[in-house]
């Protein structure tokens, strides 16, 4: 099936007017009941976080006080690494068969391994194959999808855009600054698999450390080139910076006259809340770049990215408080996640949970076309209908822009904005004019969301290059008409 131009409906819905109906249309076959149950299923339990003792369900984090496990220190020197480590940790929760299976996924993935105790204490072990938070971190040989054939280790082009070493400067106001090269934790749908983490048997990265010489020269770049109003400083994950660091970082920036905003990227509240409450010198440093960003008029915000709603917990809360005590603006990134948050009530829950920490949800992704992670894809069609379920459930302001971000550097498009999209062979084409005028960009569903007959072609290099080009075409003939 074809669509063409933007959010089309495929039925058009059936007008219904209906005085005593609220809301004046219906769909065919849709009856009253269903209407009245929609309503009702908005309740409150986005504001039902978890508390107490969870983490006592796992063999090794049994004999743990809260003092103890809500310690950064802990989380930290303790993160599992390695399938050893896995199985000290979980011991008898799962069987034999898992371990086997987590194996096999290790041996194809290309991002190193690396699970904080906290989200260790969030996955339902009773149900890992399908646990949203088990899927993000640990990868599993059984559920392992080949790649797309299009696909690319950079896909995004970030290397072609980079003036320096770690500096992304694709729009013309905004720069993106790799700080470093480690996070936290090591999440297995990560965009920069290029770049971060340790090498894998698949990947030998290119490694953004920190060093006062790469910094430096991003610090130029971005001072001889007025034009920079906003800089994204991610990595990697700030969480792994110093104190001194975030604070010189900040402070060197804030020091740039036409830098008016900057966001530090991180991970860290999703992954170890911990953190923010018991390393005081590090959130001091925070708070203080924040303070002197205000005294100059200029906005210091955390961009952090939970991705399923279960990932705020009554800790959460407390960790974010001290940050909003402070000011700080808080704004979040999703991706999109086949298993973990592709349906409409795990993304309704997260929109309003998130809200109601007032952590402003600002994009949701499109899952990035990376290596080894095929699984976790979705449809251009998923992320398109998501979309219309979330909005309508919280403040317009509350709710996050469903984007992709095109393969090849066009940037970021909101997923609605396809000049052109074919379901069957799962390509979308896209243009950019402000960042890159004139050109088109391809998009491609995952193998596993098309049909038996579409995939049987994509396996075939000749008619793969026909549907591309065919694509691409259809574009062209499209626009003179
Ligand atoms: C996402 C991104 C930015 C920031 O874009 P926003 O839409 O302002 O969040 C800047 N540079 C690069 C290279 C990016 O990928
Ligand atoms: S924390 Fe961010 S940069 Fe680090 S692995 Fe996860 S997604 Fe990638």
């Amino acid at each position: 099936m074809r669509v063409e131009g933007t959010g089309r409906p495929l039925a058009a819905p059936e007008e219904v007017h209906d005085p005593g109906s609220l809301t004046g249309t219906r769909f065919p076959g849709q009856g009253c009941a269903e209407t009245s149950a929609l309503a009702a299923a908005l309740d409150e339990s986005h504001r039902d976080l978890l508390d107490g003792e969870y983490w006592r369900r796992i063999p090794a984090y049994a004999g743990l006080g809260a003092d103890e496990f809500h310690d950064h220190r802990f989380q930290s020197r303790n993160c599992v690494s390695s399938l050893p480590k896995l199985r000290q940790v979980l011991g008898g929760l799962v069987s034999e068969a898992f371990y086997a299976d987590v194996e096999a996924g290790l041996r194809l993935s290309t991002m190193s391994l690396r699970i904080s105790p906290y989200l260790i204490s969030l996955v339902d072990w009773s149900t890992p194959d399908v646990d949203p938070v088990r899927i993000q971190f640990l990868p599993l040989g059984s559920r392992h999808e080949a790649d797309h054939p299009e696909l690319a280790l950079d896909s995004l082009n970030e290397q072609a855009d980079s003036p320096v070493p770690g500096l992304t400067h694709r729009y013309h106001d905004r720069a993106l600054f790799l700080a470093l090269d480690t996070c936290p934790v090591y999440c297995r749908f990560c965009t920069r698999s290029y770049s971060v983490g340790l090498d894998t048997a698949g990947v030998d990265k290119v490694h953004f450390g920190v060093s006062r010489e790469r910094w430096e020269q991003a610090f130029d770049y971005i001072r001889r080139t007025p034009g920079i109003e906003d800089v994204v400083v991610s990595g990697g994950d700030m969480y792994n910076l110093k104190a001194e660091q975030v604070e010189l970082l900040g402070r060197t920036l804030l020091d740039i006259e036409h830098v008016r905003r900057f966001r530090y990227a991180t991970k860290g509240p999703a992954v170890m809340p911990q953190k923010l409450v018991t390393d005081p010198d590090w959130v001091r440093a925070v708070h203080a770049v924040v303070a002197e960003g205000r005294r100059r008029h200029k906005e210091v915000a955390l961009h952090t990215h939970f991705n399923h709603p279960r990932e705020i917990t009554a800790f959460t809360r407390r960790a974010m408080e001290g940050l909003m005590a402070e000011g700080m603006v808080v704004r979040n990134q999703t991706v999109l996640q086949r298993g973990v948050n592709d349906d409409a009530d795990t993304m309704q829950l997260l929109v309003r949970r998130l809200g109601y920490l007032n952590i402003h949800p600002y994009y949701v992704f499109l899952h990035d076309m990376v290596r080894g992670v095929e699984e976790l894809r979705t449809s251009l069609r998923t992320a398109i209908d998501i979309e219309k379920q979330v909005r309508g459930v919280t403040a317009g302001f509350n709710l996050p822009a469903f984007v992709l971000d095109t393969m090849g550097g066009g940037g970021k498009r909101d997923v609605h904005s396809y000049e052109r999209y074919d379901q069957e062979t799962g390509i979308s084409v896209f243009t950019s004019p402000v960042v890159r005028p004139g050109q088109r960009f391809l998009f491609f569903d995952p193998l596993h969301s098309l049909g038996p007959k579409a995939r049987a072609l994509w396996s075939d290099p000749d008619s793969r290059a026909c549907m591309i080009a065919e694509a691409l075409q259809d574009q062209a003939a499209g626009a003179r008409s």
